[in-house]
């Protein structure tokens, strides 16, 4: 049975812990201070539809832009968010985001999606379904704009509530994307009780795709079972025009890396997809 107050008590007891050690109480002060000052802010990664060629979506990537480090990864604070209180107002946060760049781009005439990585907890109380409505009231979005984007190694503790969370997510216009699909434990299961609109593969499964045949049985397995469900399937860690063309011609249907564009600040990703206008801006330029 899903209990919201045990949930709450695990995140008091992880507060009490980090309270008992100098360096955790004090890594959690910094981010906190950092997400209250707006140090942290996300990067924008963009989806391409391999069929059209044409760019559907953009990933939103936290990350902390320091005073002194210059801009740090995930890994440098993520956990910190996700572990303590700050979860729930960092994913609402992130949804609203989502939600002001998503009416953004659509002011400019084009309706892309943003996929956001949600959390456990940011999930299972019911945080974002809350922050969904109020961002799709705020922006004016009756259209779908967000992608939630749940890890294959997230164990809930209930996963019928999960997946009934999930569902009401999609009844108001959200996409359901499992994360790093192929480097958990529970994959198939995962892909097959949670209601999913996208697989997406973690790039370890990606990396020399174009030579290695037992990389593209294993992918070409996952896009037929996932075609089988009814599911897109996203190849991440694209880094080649080789990888590009391979995971194209073996039917993939969406891609994401380093070679179709790295993650960037908004004000890059506003001028390098906004400033051409529509439909330059949205083709696959090499
Ligand atoms: P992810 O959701 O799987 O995001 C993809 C990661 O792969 C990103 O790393 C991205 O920069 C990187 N990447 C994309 N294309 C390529 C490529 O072609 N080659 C290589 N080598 N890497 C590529 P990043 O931004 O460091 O994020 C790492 C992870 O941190 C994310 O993995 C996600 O799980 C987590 N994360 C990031 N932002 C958030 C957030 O706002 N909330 C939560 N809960 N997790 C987040
Ligand atoms: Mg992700
Ligand atoms: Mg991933
Ligand atoms: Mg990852």
């Amino acid at each position: 049975m899903y209990d919201a107050k045990q949930l709450g008590k695990n995140r008091i007891a992880f507060a009490a812990n980090v309270g008992s050690q100098g360096a955790t109480q004090d890594a959690y002060s910094r981010v906190k201070a950092a997400f209250e000052s707006g140090e942290i802010v996300l990067h924008f990664q963009p989806i391409l539809d391999l069929r059209s060629h044409e760019v559907v979506g953009f990933e939103a990537l936290a990350r902390w832009h320091h005073p002194i480090k210059g801009v740090l990864g995930p890994e440098h604070f993520i956990d910190v968010i996700t572990q303590s209180s700050l979860s729930l107002p960092f994913g609402r946060w992130l949804i609203d985001q989502a939600g002001r760049v998503a009416r953004h781009f659509r002011n400019a005439g084009h309706r892309v999606m943003i996929a956001v990585n949600l959390s456990q907890d940011q999930i299972e109380t019911g945080a974002f379904i809350e922050a969904l409505s109020t961002a799709r009231a705020k922006y004016a979005l009756d259209d779908p704009f967000l992608v939630a984007e749940v890890l294959e190694s997230t164990q809930f503790h209930d996963m019928e509530l999960a997946s009934n969370l999930l569902q009401e997510a999609r009844g108001l216009g959200a996409k359901i994307a499992l994360d790093d699909f192929g480097t958990g434990i529970s994959s198939i299961t995962y892909a097959s009780q949670l209601p999913l609109n996208t697989i997406k593969i973690d790039r370890m499964a990606t990396r020399h795709v174009e030579v290695r045949q037992d990389r593209q049985q294993f992918i070409s397995g996952i896009i037929h079972m996932g075609h089988a469900m009814q599911r897109r399937v996203l190849a991440e860690g694209i880094e080649t025009q080789t990888q590009l063309e391979t995971l194209t011609a073996m039917g993939c249907d969406l891609g994401q890396g380093f070679h179709i564009g790295k993650p960037m600040a908004e004000a890059a990703l506003f001028a390098r997809y906004l400033a051409d206008g529509p439909p330059h801006g949205f083709l696959l330029k090499h």
